[in-house]
């Protein structure tokens, strides 16, 4: 497994097509805006080879009979999925924001399973091709970012329709194919060796250019990176006392122009009835992931919030701890569900343990709330100065600051830490750790929408509604004779 100095070196040993801000960036490792989610994503190398955390950072891979890190793991029984969570919530509590590497390691779980399903369904090779990958991944200690989602366009048109909004292949020759279009919003993509490109929506039998999956180099030809714009950017490159944090995530925008792979790299070509199974087992995965990191960066923020009080002199106030006993009951319920989604996988048909894809989308659909109110609760026991503190150059400022620190002073500490837990609540609930804790919490692994359909799909209203149907004395096939009841 790499150090931390290896993952930095082998990303300065990339040739990316970086555009940060209208500039082309040759390196990005140093850059101020970067340099936060890479440090972020280096705690999973750090982490992973400590004595410690071993058991859960790391796994045996049976692929390459070796310790590998889990982020490169192929799950094989349910206490992976359990582990996994556990690693994902020590490291959102270790840097309370989005640490990039998971969507990778989703991707390759769910292309295990449906390489397999493929090759059973059509006689086709794509599963030893890519445990191929998977084995380079492992050996390498790869970071792999995930790339699902296309642009879209109109939403109202499909794919072939309108082939621009989606990611496709261009030309097919017999030892490779060429691709075009675009991924957006690709987490950590920057900080990545590999992107595993994957079909992100349901296809139709004649958009078979768009049923494709495979992996390539960051910095293959033909791929360019654009990083995404937050607001917050601007500060980053301040003072560390305004960023709040030396974490953050990071997410761009993917553009491939005419990109040639291989076709040892090639997992899905025109099967487009694995498209909708792939992005299953990829969001099912996924959402469960939601439940170690959300919970994990819950724990800072409630820490700070905790603290911030504290430094206030209002931590035994009783609406204060009623307020943080709330964050704490909110941030608990997602990680249960992600417990229980882990707790009640199921093997699939290629061995490997299924997260309950309701429980997985519960979840998640309570990722996309939850982290507002954790917020709005610790924006309200902060109070307004989290918005209206002076900056680290006026506390610097020789003739003001001192009158500043000592105005900022609390019951406990100096103005100078009651300011630095202020600027960490601030970075976490207003989004200035470059991809805002609601937002990427709404958004990511998909829309609320996206769950809200799933859980429709997997609710199974009939057997409820037949055991209320039973209790009450009702004989739903008779009443449905009448024509009285509509199902
Ligand atoms: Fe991992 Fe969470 Fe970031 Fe997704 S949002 S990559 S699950 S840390
Ligand atoms: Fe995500």
């Amino acid at each position: 497994m790499k150090t931390v100095e290896e993952y930095l070196e082998s990303l300065r040993r990339r040739d990316v097509r970086l555009f940060i801000r209208g500039e082309r960036v040759a390196d990005p490792v140093d850059h101020p805006l970067v340099a936060p989610s890479i440090r972020t994503i280096a705690e999973s190398y750090r982490l992973a080879a400590e004595p410690e955390h071993r058991e859960v950072f790391t796994a045996h891979s049976r692929f390459i009979d070796d310790r590998v890190n889990r982020f490169t793991h192929i799950f094989e029984g349910v206490d992976d999925l359990h582990k996994k969570q556990e690693m994902q919530r020590t490291l959102g509590r270790v840097t309370g924001t989005c640490f990039q590497r998971c969507v990778g390691m989703d991707a390759l779980n769910a292309l295990y399973n449906v390489t397999w399903e493929t090759d059973e369904a059509r006689g086709t090779s794509y599963h030893e091709r890519f445990l191929a990958f998977v084995r380079e991944v492992q050996r390498g200690d790869l970071v792999s970012c995930g790339a699902m989602t296309d642009p879209k366009g109109d939403r109202r048109r499909p794919p072939i329709e309108q082939p621009d909004a989606y990611l496709r292949v261009v030309q097919r020759r017999d030892d490779a194919i060429v691709v075009r279009g675009a991924k957006m919003h690709q987490t950590g993509v920057v900080n990545s060796h590999e992107i595993i490109v994957m079909p992100g929506r349901a296809l139709s039998e004649d958009e078979g250019d768009f049923a494709v999956s495979f992996a390539v180099p960051v910095d293959a030809p033909g791929v360019t990176l654009v990083y995404g714009r937050t607001p917050s950017d601007g500060r980053r490159t301040g003072p560390a006392l305004d960023q709040g944090t030396p974490y953050g995530g990071q997410e761009a925008i993917v553009i491939f122009d005419d990109v040639l792979v291989p076709m040892e790299r090639v997992f899905l070509l025109g099967e487009t009835e694995m498209a909708v199974p792939l992005v299953e087992y990829f969001a099912g995965h996924h959402r469960h992931s939601y439940g170690g990191c959300k919970p994990g960066n819950g724990d800072v923020l409630i820490g700070a919030t905790a603290l911030a009080a504290k430094l206030a002199g209002v931590a035994k106030v009783s609406h204060v701890r009623d307020k943080l006993v709330e964050m704490v009951h909110l941030n608990e319920t997602l990680y249960g569900c992600g417990v229980a989604c882990a707790t009640r996988c199921q093997s699939t048909p290629s061995g490997t343990p299924m997260v309950d894809p309701l429980l997985a989308n519960v979840c998640k659909q309570n990722v996309t709330r939850f982290p507002y109110e954790i917020g709005r609760l610790a924006e309200d026991v902060a109070g307004g100065l989290l918005v209206t503190m002076p900056s680290a150059d006026d506390l610097d400022e020789p003739e003001i600051g001192p009158i500043l620190t000592s105005l900022l002073r609390g019951a406990e500490g100096s103005g100078r830490d009651r300011a630095a837990v202020l600027r960490l609540i601030e970075s976490m609930t207003l989004g200035t750790t470059a991809v805002p804790l609601r937002t990427e919490a709404m958004h990511g692994a998909g829309s609320p929408q996206a769950q809200r359909v799933r859980i429709a799909a997997q609710a199974d209203f009939e057997d409820k509604m037949a055991l209320a149907a039973r209790i009450a004395g009702i004989d739903l096939d008779a009443t449905e004779a009448d024509g009285e009841v509509r199902r």
